[in-house]
């Protein structure tokens, strides 16, 4: 830890420099709780430049937690489609309803209140409590870890309970007294533009006389590595069912990976199949009915944190069987130029812009 007198230039260095190089944010235009909320459920995995358009647009349709609370699901899913991880719109839609219902409106100021709402965990309470009330609370995310790692010299990373409270502990004893939303932000900030994983710019860092990594020369070696984590292939074929000038789509169930969303029917193949194999059966198993495989629309390869997925796609036809979907929620026959109406995953939307080009 740092002596008193070491703490008061820590902090004046790190909120002077926060002022001066804070970079511009749609949600740090004022700090109304409701869009640091927003920002904050956005920004869980998610990069800043990723985020800045998503927000905006949100902020459009639905500025306000009434409005929000108002929506139905599948256009707050419409309007979260590609930015993955999609518990998150569907969460933040139930915490909408929550504040509405429970707080008339107002995002609530305590920390327990916080922490009633669905999909905020400490890190988004800490966020938006100290952010839009200026409380005294911590955060730590990725950044923060690497930044306080370097800066106390701790041999933590975060990757377990113990090491994580620690963690918590020590961002938690610096915090100033006030302004605890610049401080928080500033860490924040300092690791996702100058203490970087690799090549931390050290020169242009305001706590460069202070961080004991940079004094001993240690930047690289800390944060200790984690150990990566297996990453799975995975090989799913897909079907675009055309009658009559219409494609079948159906709605994912609810609760699961992608809840809530839209998608053409498929699945995983098994050990052994062909693509088509595996899209004859799926298809039976699903839909209850036997298909006319045509050509390949596409190979799509999408990266998730911990699985590839190659999906291959191919044009078909029901060719015998009555149609009896049972893995979906809901299920339409709908024209190619009315599918951007409907929120679909990523790899989806890039076939539906393959088949409105082609059609
Ligand atoms: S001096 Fe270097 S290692 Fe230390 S906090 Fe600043 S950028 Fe990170």
């Amino acid at each position: 830890m740092f002596s008193p007198g070491k703490i008061n230039h820590f902090h004046s260095q790190l909120l002077n420099w926060f002022a001066r190089q804070k970079r511009e944010m749609p949600w740090r235009k004022n700090l109304d709780p409701y869009r640091i909320l927003v920002s904050e459920f956005m920004l869980q995995q998610t990069q800043v430049k990723t985020v800045i358009p998503y927000f905006n647009k949100w902020m459009r349709s639905f500025p306000t937690v009434k409005r929000l609370a108002a929506a139905k699901e599948s256009d707050v899913l419409k309007h979260w489609e590609g930015l993955g991880y999609y518990s998150r719109a569907r969460n933040l839609l139930r915490s909408a309803i929550q504040i509405q219902n429970d707080h008339s409106g107002k995002v609530p100021d305590t920390f327990q209140e916080m922490m009633r709402l669905p999909g905020v965990g400490r890190y988004t309470a800490g966020a938006v409590l100290s952010i839009a009330f200026d409380q005294k609370v911590p955060v730590l995310d990725g950044n923060v870890k690497r930044v306080l790692s370097r800066l106390m010299l701790l041999n933590e990373n975060g990757s377990n309970k113990k090491s994580e409270t620690r963690l918590w502990e020590t961002m938690e004893s610096l915090l100033p007294d006030k302004s605890c939303g610049d401080f928080n932000q500033a860490f924040m900030e300092l690791g996702a533009t100058v203490c970087l994983p690799q090549n931390p710019l050290c020169e242009e860092c305001p706590l460069k006389k202070l961080c004991k990594a940079k004094l001993s020369g240690k930047q690289e070696l800390y944060p200790p590595k984690k150990t990566a984590a297996k990453i799975s292939k995975i090989k799913v074929s897909a079907a675009v069912i055309f009658r009559k000038g219409h494609v079948y789509i159906q709605k994912r169930k609810g609760k699961g990976l992608m809840g809530g969303l839209w998608e053409f029917p498929g699945g995983k193949r098994e050990a052994g199949e062909t693509e088509e194999e595996c899209l004859r059966r799926e298809i039976k198993e699903e839909l209850g009915v036997n298909i006319r495989i045509g050509e390949k629309i596409v190979t799509h390869r999408h990266s998730y944190t911990r699985f590839r997925v190659t999906l291959d796609v191919f044009q078909c036809r029901i060719h015998s069987g009555k149609l009896s979907p049972t893995e979906c929620d809901e299920w339409k026959w709908v024209k190619p130029e009315e599918l951007d109406q409907f929120p679909f995953p990523a790899a989806n939307v890039k076939i539906i812009k393959l088949l409105n080009k082609n059609t």
